[in-house]
């Protein structure tokens, strides 16, 4: 006779996991609770999910950075204690090797910039919700999250007005306070500040600066292109920062990929000091006593405007900026513009509105999570993705600390349920 095994009276029920905010690290959170047999919900305020995630694809994704581990790391700065065990447990390598699972190819541009295929989001979200779906997970769109009733329960507003909804654990991925208009706008801060949750402020992250150009200037040359340049930029401490890359000069000020790796620098800066004073070297290429002495050079009956490109190749924008910021005389003193083309000063007045920033800075403090990312206050209630205090620059390392965090949510609820399920078999016996 065949032997069944002994069934237990009432088979375990699955977790249940209601997941707010369908963004990367969301969605994530989703996909390993799915796998570990959770039932899964996922829930956004917007008409579809990931809207943030597909905007990170219009101007080429970059999904993560090939650089080495230890550089990587210290894109993280202060945060890298909290972020580092959890990218050695899924970091840039396991990302692609997860992204190529879902059918999209990646590859290393010239910077260490990975991407997906085709360099967009679109078709690795498709593929991703499909297999999310196919896993059990439901998304629900159009429900915004109000905090919790008397009872505990999760409320939502939705179309058919307000609901409730009671799950074991929640996991909320709001995002952070940038780009509102895509669904992160940060409206949940007061809603865990009610629940003594104290947030560190939200504040712009990879934001451009006001700086207050003339009119002449903000009208002709907004939107161009300065390369190639080094910023340089010395900091309270001391110490110097360069780099060389390129910025756009925007009707108010600067942005661009060279002023974000910067800009959490230049951001604290401006808020304790009242301004940020950075120099550009406008001719990275040559040396200052060549461009001295080329400055200096008799120019006979030509315009200083075509000596400067005729023998420097400075023109355009580059000029523009120096009669922007140089006194009027110190044309006239070959020393004085000479210096200024190596060191132009450009002093910051504001960073740009957190709205308008790629990503934030502040949220959720690591202090106010256990291992699992769970609210030490209140039991049950993860947290991953931006809305935790943490940044970094753009590059790829936002997105893969949102994956990261995402993930690690999303176990840390099933290893926290399977705690609550040892614990409460112990007591029974
Ligand atoms: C223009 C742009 C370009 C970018 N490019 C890159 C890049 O190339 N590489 C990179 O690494 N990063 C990039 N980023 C940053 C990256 O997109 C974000 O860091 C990432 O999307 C954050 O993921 P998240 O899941 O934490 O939050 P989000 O993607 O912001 O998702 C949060 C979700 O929560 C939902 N939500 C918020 N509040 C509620 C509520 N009360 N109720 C229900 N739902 C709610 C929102 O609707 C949203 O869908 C870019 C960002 C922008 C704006």
């Amino acid at each position: 006779m065949p032997i069944t095994p002994a069934m237990p009276a009432h088979p375990p029920s699955p977790t249940t996991a209601a997941i707010i905010g369908a963004g990367p690290a969301g969605l994530m959170a989703a996909e390993a609770l799915s796998q570990g047999g959770a039932r899964v919900d996922v829930y956004d305020a917007m008409p579809s999910v990931g809207r943030r995630f597909l905007m990170a694809g219009k101007g080429g994704m970059n999904i993560t950075h090939a650089e080495a581990t230890e550089p990587f790391l210290s894109r993280y700065g202060a945060r890298r204690p909290w972020i580092e065990p959890l990218l050695r447990e899924f970091g840039p390598g396991a990302l692609r090797e997860w992204m190529h699972g879902l059918g999209i190819a990646s590859f290393v541009g010239t910077s260490g910039r990975v991407f997906p295929a085709q360099m967009k989001a679109a078709p690795l979200l498709r593929a991703w919700l499909h297999r999310l779906r196919e896993g059990g997970v439901r998304i629900h769109v159009r429900h915004r999250w109000l905090g919790w009733d008397e009872n505990g329960a999760l409320r939502f507003a939705t179309p058919e007005g307000e609901q409730s909804v009671h799950a074991d654990a929640t996991v909320l991925a709001l995002g952070g306070g940038s780009w509102a208009r895509l669904g992160s706008d940060g409206a949940w801060v007061p809603l865990l500040e009610q629940r003594g949750i104290a947030i560190a402020p939200l504040r712009p992250a990879n934001c451009g600066f006001d700086v207050g150009w003339s009119t002449h200037l903000a009208t002709r040359f907004a939107g161009q292109p300065v390369k190639p340049v080094v910023l340089n930029f010395t900091d309270s401490a001391g110490v110097t920062h360069s780099r060389q890359g390129e910025f756009v000069v925007t009707a108010t000020g600067i942005e661009g990929g060279l002023v974000y790796a910067f800009s959490a620098r230049l951001r604290d800066e401006i808020a304790a000091s009242g301004g940020a004073l950075v120099h550009f070297d406008l001719l990275p290429g040559k040396d200052v006593q060549t461009v001295m002495a080329e400055v200096a050079r008799p120019r006979g009956s030509r315009s200083l405007a075509s000596h400067l490109q005729s023998r420097l190749g400075l023109k355009g924008v580059k000029v523009a900026l120096l009669h922007e910021l140089l006194p009027a005389e110190d044309f006239s003193h070959p020393e004085r513009l000479g210096a200024a083309i190596k060191a132009l000063p450009l002093r910051l007045a504001a960073p740009r509105p957190l709205d308008e920033a790629i990503s934030s800075a502040g949220g959720v403090p690591f202090a106010a999570l256990d291992q699992r990312l769970m609210l030490r206050a209140l039991p049950g209630v993860f947290c991953a993705g931006e809305m935790l205090d943490w940044e970094a620059p753009t590059g790829g390392y936002l997105l893969t600390a949102c994956f990261a965090t995402g993930r690690a949510a999303g176990q840390g609820v099933l290893a926290w349920a399977a705690q609550r399920a040892n614990d409460a078999s112990t007591q029974e016996s």
